[in-house]
């Protein structure tokens, strides 16, 4: 439902918290974050209000200057901890809005690697998918553009990746997703209002598109997979 990351200078824990209240208004019925610190890739989720998450976070803090955020509104799989997002499988973590309708043929596909989902939900597919092309020897950008490929249906997606703390992929079909542009720090939105304290600066990715973002900035691809260059605006957010 709702989707946010950063790649920030500073902790991005509270940040991510931060912007997914600015999109609690879009209703939700669980919530997460993961982080890459020093390499490491972890993860904390909640069902209910984000405060149930921010009070995991009191006792069991999520450090690193990368990560990305979610608010769940279920549609396929209860509202349960481990049906919420991110996702992940190995090096590799998911956050997603919308539904991958292939995901059904997707398992299947999976199961026959040996990779069991752990959740109910239509996204843990696209975790196993991304892991199982990274086993086979793919980096992050290649198994995230080959996994894209092979899913149907109306979505918005961010990928985060263990041992990478300068990566965030973000792709847009279907859903909005808006890239926000720091100083020397990048942002990633479901909506830019999530990212209204943060900057004004604003790319919205078109349909199709996908993004590799590190703090240097955004390359960005159409659903050709060719370079496509869209606009940064100056927007006003209000506060
Ligand atoms: N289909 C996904 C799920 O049920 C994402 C739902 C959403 O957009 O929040 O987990």
């Amino acid at each position: 439902c709702g989707i946010v990351g950063a790649l920030g200078n500073h902790e991005v824990a509270p940040l991510l918290l931060d912007s997914l209240k600015r999109l609690e208004y879009r209703g939700y019925d669980s919530a997460g974050i993961a982080t890459v610190n020093a390499g490491r890739l972890d993860r904390r989720r909640a069902v209910g209000k984000l405060v149930h998450l921010s009070d995991l976070l009191v006792h069991d803090p999520l450090p690193g200057k990368a990560g990305i955020g979610h608010t769940r509104w279920a549609t396929h799989g209860a509202a349960t901890t481990g049906n919420a997002h991110p996702h992940r499988s190995g090096p590799v973590a998911v956050v997603h809005n919308g539904i991958i309708e292939n995901f059904r043929d997707l398992r299947a596909e999976l199961a026959e690697a040996g990779l069991m989902p752990e959740s109910e939900t239509d996204t843990e597919t696209v975790a196993l998918l991304t892991r199982l092309h990274m086993d086979r020897g793919l980096p992050p950008r290649e198994a995230a553009r080959a996994t894209l490929a092979r899913l149907h249906g109306a979505f918005a997606l961010l990928f985060l990746f263990e041992g990478e703390d300068d990566l965030l992929i973000a792709a847009r079909k279907g859903s909005p997703l808006a890239i926000g542009h720091g100083h020397g720090e990048m942002f990633v939105g479901s909506d830019a209002i999530a990212l209204a304290p943060l900057t004004d600066r604003i790319t919205y990715l078109e349909e199709g598109d996908y993004a590799f973002i590190t703090r240097a900035g955004a390359e960005i691809y159409d659903a050709e997979g060719r370079p496509a260059n869209r606009e940064i605006l100056q927007i006003d957010l209000g506060q």
